[in-house]
């Protein structure tokens, strides 16, 4: 009988069910805790004998199994470690380090991190079980309202090697989607197989959906009346509330937002049927807690922050045996929420839609921490504005100077541009701290189908070219 109802439910969307897991979605805050606990219970003892990167680890520090027993312990007794104590581990050890804790004939797939750092890739081995297991999109798919049958695009780029493309193929065929991979085509290709495709849903990056919008209206597509999204998710980038809004109006469906890492595995976070932006504000995207240990804590104290606060995300991979992860500082800067911050119920705590970022990204503009993020709402607060590239430079006599040329949409006329120019130059020195030379972009600036690359830094090149005239 219950799988009968379980069709009858997934044949009609009307029905408002948004649990594809109500398993672990449903249990309360405090069963949710219980089974956290007793998963790294097993997880510590585990690691301690069998993987030699954590008992080296655990016997440096001084630690055994018994010195853990509540989730205080493991918080203040284990260490954080970080990319280059992982990097570290596969040169000394390569190709997977100690860390992977499994023969490696029980691999059957690799993950290596894209290397956005520039410091090298970290590299993952996966169990058969592990793989299963971490196909995890379908929970962010179904409360955002798609259903077995319904058909999903996929523009990203494909790299399978990175968990995020590698498990969302395998959750499309664990959910029983139809999935379209489009991101060997061109754009308005992408566009016009979508016109006889009529996908249900999407993901995308913000800025690439930005792209897509922009060349939906050269094209004369409409997507309320030539495709029916019923969601589109973001992921990979940060967004403007006033962005998200009129993407909904202009595709006709709500934005989701999904989190997910190499490190994890797949996606570990994703909004709930409130999507990205209930009622014109910022939601909130539920962590996966259940599979994974969530840790935001303060950059400086690597205490935990409060509700409402910014901090850094700290894992712990809670149900997988190929290169498991026990605290690593992941680099993500977020806000985060209590789980009691949302009105649907779910235990998993959250973090702020649309702000993610990475503490790497920051740039040091004379001694300013400067955020991309703050300039990308600045520049596209402003709905004539379609791209911008900022450059970082220093003067011949050694001044830091900072260039932002903005591109405009078509058709804009002269004098709003030259107007727009001044005030956002005063916009960034107010919201920033720095100010700016602004100028419009002589030439079409370069556009991105996955993560946006805007700014470059010339600084060193400028003070060696300097170091070398003295
Ligand atoms: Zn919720």
């Amino acid at each position: 009988m219950a799988i009968a109802k379980d069709i009858y439910v997934q044949h009609q969307p009307e029905v408002k069910r948004y649990y594809y897991n109500p398993a672990v979605e449903c249990i309360s805050r405090e069963e949710l805790l219980a089974l956290q606990w007793l998963k790294l219970k097993k997880l510590v003892e585990h690691v301690y004998h069998t993987n030699k990167f954590y008992r080296n680890l655990f016997t440096k520090n001084k630690i055994t199994p018994e010195d853990i027993q509540s989730l205080e312990d493991y918080r203040h007794k284990v260490p954080i470690i970080t990319k280059q104590d992982l990097l570290n581990d596969q040169n000394e050890y390569p190709p997977y380090g100690l860390r992977l804790g499994i023969p490696e004939t029980k691999v059957v797939h690799t993950h290596m991190t894209s290397g956005t750092s520039g410091i090298g890739q970290e590299v993952y081995g996966l169990t058969r079980p592990d793989v299963e297991y971490l196909a995890t999109w379908p929970r962010a798919w179904y409360a955002a309202g798609i259903r077995r049958g319904d058909v999903v695009v996929n523009p990203f780029p494909m790299n399978p090697v990175l968990a995020a493309p590698d498990s969302l193929i395998s959750g499309f065929a664990k959910m029983g989607v139809n999935g379209f991979h489009l991101g060997m085509y061109p754009t308005h290709q992408k566009l016009d197989i979508m016109r006889r495709f009529k996908p249900h849903f999407m993901d995308i990056s913000p800025v690439y959906l930005t792209r897509m919008t922009v060349i939906c209206q050269e094209m004369g597509i409409d997507p309320k009346k030539d495709y029916c999204f019923k969601a589109i998710l973001t992921m990979v980038g940060s967004f403007e509330v006033d962005w998200a809004l009129e993407m909904q109006e202009f595709w006709g469906c709500k934005l989701h937002e999904g989190y997910g890492s190499t490190q994890a595995g797949s996606l570990m976070g994703y909004t709930c049927e409130n999507g990205s932006v209930p009622n014109g504000q910022r939601g909130r995207i539920h962590l996966m807690e259940d599979i994974i240990l969530f840790e935001v804590l303060d950059r400086e104290t690597r205490e935990p922050v409060k509700s409402g606060e910014e901090g850094e995300v700290v894992l712990t991979t809670l149900s997988r045996s190929g290169s498991p992860l026990l605290r690593f500082a992941m680099d993500d800067k977020v806000r985060y929420f209590s789980y009691k911050e949302c009105d649907c119920g779910r235990p998993f705590d959250t973090i702020e839609c649309g702000t993610i970022a990475r503490y790497d990204d920051m740039i040091k503009i004379r001694g300013m921490n400067v955020w991309p993020q703050a300039v990308d709402s600045v520049i596209f607060g402003h709905k004539e504005t379609s791209e911008y590239q900022g450059r970082v430079y220093v003067t011949e006599d050694g001044r830091e100077e900072v260039l932002v040329q903005v591109e405009f949409k078509q058709g804009i006329g002269d004098q709003v541009k030259g107007d727009l120019i001044n005030r956002m130059a005063v916009e960034l020195k107010e919201k920033v701290g720095v100010s700016m030379t602004l100028e419009e972009a002589k030439e079409e600036l370069p556009k991105f189908e996955f993560k946006a690359v805007r700014w470059t830094d010339e600084r060193l090149k400028g003070r060696q070219k300097i170091a070398w005239r003295l």
